[in-house]
């Protein structure tokens, strides 16, 4: 054996998987084919949010607060800032299913909260426009991370405690067997006693069997400038997601003091395969968010500054595949996290750990069982 367990892809979740590994004492060595926190794939982009009222569902509470301790450990241990508390306003109607689950999660886990009408919204944070019928819920355990900063400190203290990272080697097979699991890359064979495939974008290649239910989609960021910087920091200008005439969009404060990112929560289409990600974004595509941006946050100037391509893999129900790769007891997959996983990830890293060590979490992970595709 080369070690006992080996992490296919130390982006985001490879990443955490590797530090809670090591740190549970669990020899592992981590495999990438870029370098350790490029941005050619799901991570990168400057800036993540953080929330915990969770539109997707209040299943993911119990992850969402187990993942907000891990990051503040991860910062203990690295000596880096890696989660700014904001506050984060979900907008909109509290009659709509995202809403409606904002407030499950809220009633469920006893959140800290405030609801604000628009007269509230507009006394506190004139920086948004509502329109008749909606109001919006201040997550107060919410704010921005640094996604760069994350995946290379969880890197960094998993190789103080013991892993190994082999870099710039893509996998090009993973063979579980009854006694083991062989990892083909650089031109040799390596042995292990169980696999964790993080893959992000490049998933599929990995579940073949799982191809029709995962695939990588475009992601753009777009930053704008503030006409008043100062009403845009993060003292001042809480993370915000919501919708405009049937448009996701989201938005985080200015960390460099003039330009704020708002973005579309929708992709930008298919990738295909994720080796031919187009990181150009036509000025065309921009037509939506810059319409968003223009009727929702009169503030801004609504021609983005910068612009950045990246990309995740979805799965069609947009909940990530966490569980046994199909048809392996050694091999474990967590892929698949349909542009909501960062927030997570040391918390996904924590459960990777888990099921190396015991074959189970107590987090809940019943509805991102891998099996759910198999069986329809
Ligand atoms: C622009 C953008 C904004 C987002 N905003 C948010 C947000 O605000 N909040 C939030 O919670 N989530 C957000 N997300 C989603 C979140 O970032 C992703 O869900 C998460 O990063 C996915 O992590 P991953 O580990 O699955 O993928 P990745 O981070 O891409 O990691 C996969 C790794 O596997 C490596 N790899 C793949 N194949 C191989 C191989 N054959 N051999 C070796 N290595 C391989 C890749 O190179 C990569 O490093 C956003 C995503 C994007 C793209």
């Amino acid at each position: 054996m080369d070690a006992d367990v080996a992490v296919i892809g130390t982006g985001t979740m490879g990443s955490m998987a590797l530090w809670r590994l090591a740190r549970a004492g669990v020899d592992a060595i981590g495999f990438e084919q870029f370098g350790v926190g490029h941005d050619r794939s799901a991570a990168g982009g400057e800036s993540r949010i953080f929330r915990t009222a969770y539109k997707e569902g209040p299943e993911y509470v119990p992850t969402l607060l187990r993942a907000y301790e891990l990051w503040r450990e991860l910062e203990a241990e690295s000596g880096r800032d890696l989660l700014t508390l904001t506050g984060g306003l979900m907008i909109g109607d509290l009659e709509e299913g995202g809403m409606r689950n904002v407030l499950a999660s809220i009633e469920r886990f006893g959140l800290s909260h405030e609801i604000l009408d628009g007269t509230q919204m507009a006394g506190r944070y004139p920086q948004h426009t509502l329109f008749p019928g909606e109001a919006a819920v201040l997550d107060r355990l919410a704010g921005v991370l640094r996604p760069e900063f994350a995946v290379i400190s969880a890197t960094l203290r998993a190789r103080r405690l013991g892993a190994r990272v082999i870099s710039g080697t893509p996998v090009v097979a993973v063979e579980p067997s009854s006694d083991g699991v062989t990892v083909r890359a650089g031109g040799r064979d390596y042995r292990f006693a169980q696999a964790v495939i993080t893959a992000g974008p490049w998933t599929a290649r990995f579940a073949p069997e799982l191809a029709r239910r995962v695939s990588p989609r475009k992601i753009v960021m777009t930053w704008y400038m503030a006409d008043d910087p100062a009403a845009y920091v993060p003292a001042a200008f809480p993370i915000f997601i919501r919708e405009h005439r049937g448009v996701g969009m989201f938005g985080i404060p200015s960390l460099d003091g003039g330009s704020v990112k708002v973005a579309l929560s929708d992709t930008y289409g298919d990738v295909g395969d994720a080796d031919d990600l187009d990181h150009n974004v036509a000025p065309g595509d921009l037509a939506t968010v810059n319409e968003a941006v223009a009727a929702c946050l009169p503030g801004l100037v609504p021609q983005p500054i910068r612009v950045s391509a990246h990309m995740d893999a979805y799965t069609t129900d947009k909940h990530a595949l966490v569980g046994a790769l199909p048809g392996a007891r050694n091999t474990w997959l967590l892929g698949g996290f349909s542009g909501h996983g960062f927030k997570m990830a040391p918390a996904f890293g924590q459960i990777a750990a888990d099921l190396v060590q015991h074959g189970e979490t107590t987090l809940p992970i019943d509805h991102l069982d891998p099996g759910r595709f198999l069986t329809v």
